[in-house]
């Protein structure tokens, strides 16, 4: 009762406020019923007051559930990164001009050697995926966390023939299964094939984790997939030698020119020698194991004649 308030009306009759209008208890009333009606009133006030403070509790539940789940629904579009450095640029058309001169001899090119002088690094060419093999890099993952790991490079072979496999990457592949992509391949003649921008995510390793000085790493920026390290990755694959096209563990390996072109390439780039990593390494799904027949100690003993790589931390 001490919570109902109660005035006078014309009249000298009482009410109530609020909903115990409808009671229109009228002057000359039984007082005993008038208390009773009063009661019944105040009664259902607290009946409704409860189910209002049930129904905002359980508001308030959902909201606080919603929020704590929110982690494990798709977030608000992925932002897609714009640009990269650290990472080799794809060759102006300018670079990839061949650099051949039409001599006098009647049928054929030549390279003058002073040509030859003014080409930097091995034969470029630009063979990019089709558009469905490779996507953006993202600044959040699907969770709506930012991500913000520094490049890996991650080292591939081919298995096949480079021709083959840039076949493949050229094929319009609209299943998301179906999409693989390295950013550049490079062929037994020490070519560099640029196949993917740098600024663009590779489809190169699906099920992966790099575990590297800052501990494991590894991001999921679609729902179907596991995480992979790809968001971060920079893809490059070897021309498999002719013996090793076939699923044993070991083949006779890979060109000096490969190599040479392997450490000029990654000689462009910020990643320090601890993130040159393979797919066999940042690999969780068990079954795969290339570069097979890599022989690392002779790469890097090559990328660290670069004088670029001076004062990268190890
Ligand atoms: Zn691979």
């Amino acid at each position: 009762m001490s919570s109902v308030k109660q005035r006078p009306i014309l009249g000298g009759c009482f009410t109530v406020e609020g909903r115990l209008s409808r009671f229109n208890i009228s002057c000359g009333e039984n007082q005993s019923m008038l208390v009773l009606g009063v009661e019944n009133v105040v009664e259902r006030g607290n009946i409704v007051a409860r189910r209002w403070i049930v129904g905002l509790f359980g508001f308030v539940l959902i909201v606080g559930i919603s929020l704590c789940m929110r982690p494990m629904q798709a977030a608000s579009p992925l932002q897609p990164v714009l640009g990269v450095t650290g990472l080799p640029p794809l060759p102006t058309e300018l670079e990839l001009t061949p650099l051949k001169v039409l001599e006098t001899g009647p049928t054929d090119f030549k390279l003058p050697a002073a040509t030859l002088m003014a080409q930097s690094g091995p034969h470029q060419v630009t063979v990019l995926a089709d558009p469905t093999n490779y996507g953006d890099r993202f600044t959040t993952d699907i969770y709506g966390q930012a991500v913000q790991n520094q490049f890996i490079a991650v080292l591939h072979e081919t298995v096949g023939s480079a021709q083959s496999a840039i076949n493949l990457f050229r094929t319009p592949h609209p299943r998301d299964e179906d999409q693989v992509s390295y950013h550049t391949l490079i062929g037994r003649d020490g070519t560099v094939y640029y196949i993917v921008p740098p600024e663009k995510r590779a489809f190169g390793a699906g099920n992966s984790v790099f575990n590297g000085p800052n501990g494991p790493e590894t991001v999921r920026t679609n729902p179907d997939f596991p995480p992979s390290v790809n968001n971060f990755a920079y893809h490059v694959s070897l021309e498999t030698p002719g013996d090793g096209i076939n699923n044993r563990r070991h083949h006779s390996g890979y060109t000096q020119a490969q190599y040479d072109s392997l450490a000029w390439l990654l000689a462009q780039t910020t990643i320090p020698d601890s993130r040159i990593t393979t797919h066999q390494a940042v690999d969780r799904s068990g079954t795969r194991i290339d570069p097979r027949s890599f022989d690392s100690q002779r790469f890097f003993s090559l990328l660290r004649h670069y004088p670029t790589r001076a004062g990268l931390p190890g």
